[in-house]
């Protein structure tokens, strides 16, 4: 069983100044992360594997089915479910 943690979005300092010199302040979004062979690892792609078990987690830390169930429910292919992070990184909200 996977520990999940959350930091929440919160602005940081961008290390840009604007016109008048002061500092720029942009917003981080919330991070989500996954505790796995004991060690903290970043959840943010679509999927995120861990470098030790290759097990894979979703975007909120949840573990998803070993690769070899992938597509059965879906009928997606593993490639579909993969290339899924290159598209969503371009994501409009349609
Ligand atoms: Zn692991």
């Amino acid at each position: 069983m996977s520990e999940i943690r959350r930091s929440g979005g919160e602005y940081v300092d961008s290390g840009l100044t604007d016109a008048d010199g002061k500092s720029i302040q942009k917003w981080q979004r919330s991070k989500v992360e996954v505790k796995c062979c004991g060690e903290w690892f970043h959840c943010g792609g679509f999927t995120n594997t861990c470098e030790y078990c290759g097990a894979d987690y979703n975007m909120s830390g949840q573990q998803l089915a070993s690769r070899s169930q992938w597509g059965e429910d879906t009928g997606e292919s593993v490639d579909d479910i993969l290339s899924v992070d290159t598209d969503y990184a371009s994501y409009d909200g349609e």
